[in-house]
């Protein structure tokens, strides 16, 4: 059968496509169920293509294609879907990316710009709040430390006055 034409790399339809065309199968889903060989009499491994005309459709292919292109092995697991069931894979692809974006969207934190705005100013405005409370807590022991100095320096020159009223 003619290998249709996959890209391991390529995305299907919109280039923010998160769905692979042809997506890598697990070990163990690669080889289940009846064994197929390519013409090098080597196990072929089964594929699951998203492509817009065959979503989700898995195939067997040349172990070394993606490689060297292999001996050219091609040949189909699943019938070719109904156009309702292609619909439906479409449909739900979709859907997936919506959600890839959204949660983008999210994680980048577009969807609420304004209430972290708020945020950030809230923030702004207790950093500036501790930091005027700070230097008014500084004035506040200034004038105390002044206050002791002036009564000691008052005390100090009455018991000078006293003594000299003593000894005069
Ligand atoms: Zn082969």
């Amino acid at each position: 059968m003619a290998s249709s034409s996959t890209s391991t790399t390529g995305r299907v339809g919109k280039s923010r496509r998160k769905v692979v065309l042809v997506r890598r199968p697990s070990r163990g889903e690669q080889y289940e169920g009846r064994r197929r060989y390519c013409y090098n009499i080597l196990l072929a491994p089964r594929w699951t293509l998203w492509s817009e005309g065959n979503p989700g459709r898995r195939f067997y292919r040349c172990r070394n294609y993606y490689q060297d292109g292999g001996c050219g092995y091609f040949e189909w697991h699943d019938g070719g879907f109904g156009e309702r069931e292609n619909e439906v894979i479409k449909e739900l692809l979709n859907d997936i990316d919506n959600l890839y974006e959204e949660n983008s969207h999210l994680r980048r934190g577009d969807a609420c710009p304004k209430w972290y705005e708020e945020l950030v100013a809230l923030e702004r405005e207790v950093l500036k709040m501790k930091s005027e409370h700070l230097l008014k807590d500084s004035e506040v022991k200034k004038v105390h430390c002044k206050f002791k100095l002036a009564l000691a320096t008052l005390l100090l020159t009455w018991v000078l006055l006293l003594l000299m009223y003593l000894s005069g």
